[in-house]
């Protein structure tokens, strides 16, 4: 889960990293009376998604009817095709420096990585371009983690100027705290501001949490999530238990297991080419058990996507052997009805094939198609999305 700006601060605050928390806010008259104890403050979008400073999203405001002005013109705002729905009012700190500094997960070589830069600011994968020298990367042992040496060392190579070097060092060993402690996967703050008086302070925080660490070790985080910002289908599916990706694309796609339905993605965006250049709707697992229930609520919420033309449901039978699928797929049609009317192209195979394929030709719906081969099926789901 990405979280907002202000959350991200609330986390920093816990773990003692210097910030200011400031106040959310979902109109302009509450910036404004936000703005009558701030006095001089900044009005900032909150969307998930960087550069908002670029987009007009960060807005300085002198009075109260400023700070009015400038919600009124954030408010309703696209940022990358982000609606802004909230914005946070904070007392403005102009920052006489800004810095870049961010843990986070470095999967291929399996540890942490710290990127750290005193020449930070708006864009850092500018700085990396036009000077890389400028951006050190530094391996954590995540064994033995970030203690005061190494807060130290840090600091150190990426050139933290001797005025702040102590409360570098301090934030540094705080922010790791939120990195590990919380279970992120991604600690940001750009810009890390040196203020008037040589204060330094995260103006901006970008944080990632670690959803399969959530549930059990976490159950606080369930907090950050804002329903009214998540997209509706993956919603949907997450309340039927459904592993759910929305992706752009016009061939929903329905598989049994992580892998397979990876695999049927990039197949499916291959055979696009040909069509027009379609492309998978969503990701959805449905596991191991493809019973009538699974499977009509996993149709359900792929038919509820505007975009999809049509439906690849590419099942390889396992412990679930094809004939109960193919009986799963039926009762999905009968608890369906009518609100089914996109066309399904089912591969089937593996355990029970002949009965299973038996059970759907029997059945004769006009809605679904039979095709034995992976690359054929997702060839007519491709041909029928497109057609
Ligand atoms: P981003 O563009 O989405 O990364 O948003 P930021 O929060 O980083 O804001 C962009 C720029 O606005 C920063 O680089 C700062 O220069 C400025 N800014 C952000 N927060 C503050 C603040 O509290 N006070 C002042 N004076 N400037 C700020
Ligand atoms: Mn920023």
């Amino acid at each position: 889960m990405d979280l907002m700006e202000y959350q991200a601060k609330e986390l920093f605050a816990k773990h003692g990293v210097a910030t200011t928390l400031g106040t959310v806010v979902t109109t302009p008259e509450e910036a404004r009376t936000a703005a009558e104890e701030y006095g001089f403050c900044v009005v900032k979008a909150q969307v998930k998604a960087g550069g908002r400073g670029k987009a007009g999203g960060v807005k300085l405001a002198k009075t109260p009817d400023d700070a009015f002005e400038a919600a009124s013109a954030i408010l309703g705002m696209q940022i990358k095709g982000l609606t802004v729905n909230r914005v946070l009012v904070t007392p403005a700190t102009p920052p006489v420096e800004e810095y870049y500094f961010s843990f986070l997960l470095d999967r291929s070589n399996r540890q942490y990585l710290c990127i750290a830069s005193v020449e930070g600011g708006v864009e850092i994968e500018e700085v990396a371009k036009t000077n890389p020298d400028a951006v050190k990367q530094i391996p954590i042992n995540p064994g033995t983690g970030v203690d005061a040496d190494k807060a130290r060392e840090i600091a150190t190579e990426a050139k933290f100027p001797e005025a702040v070097f102590e409360q570098a060092v301090e934030m540094i060993e705080s922010l790791y705290k939120v990195f590990v402690e919380e279970d992120a996967t991604l600690v940001e703050v750009n810009p890390l501001a040196r203020l008037e008086g040589d204060r330094l302070e995260a103006l901006d925080g970008k944080v990632s949490l670690d959803d399969n660490a959530s549930e059990v070790r976490h159950p606080d985080h369930e907090q950050f999530e804002i329903k009214d910002e998540t997209d509706p289908l993956e919603a949907k599916a997450k309340a039927k238990g459904l592993n759910y990706v929305k992706l752009d694309g016009e061939v929903g796609i329905i598989g049994n297991g992580a892998g397979l339905v990876m695999s049927t993605l990039d197949v499916v965006a291959y055979a696009g080419e040909a069509h027009g250049g379609v492309k998978p709707a969503n990701f959805l697992d449905i596991g191991g058990g493809a019973n009538a229930e699974v499977m009509a609520n996993g149709l359900d919420v792929i038919l509820g996507d505007e975009q999809v033309k049509s439906v690849f449901v590419n099942v390889f039978g396992g412990i679930t052997a094809c004939d109960e699928v193919a009986n799963g797929i039926k009762g999905a049609l009968e608890i369906l009805g009518d609100s089914a009317t996109k066309p399904l192209v089912v591969r089937l195979d593996g355990n029970n094939v002949d009965k299973g394929r038996a059970i759907l030709d029997e059945l004769n719906h006009p809605l679904v198609t039979q095709v034995p081969t992976m690359d054929g099926a997702a060839d007519k789901a491709a041909e029928l999305a497109n057609g």
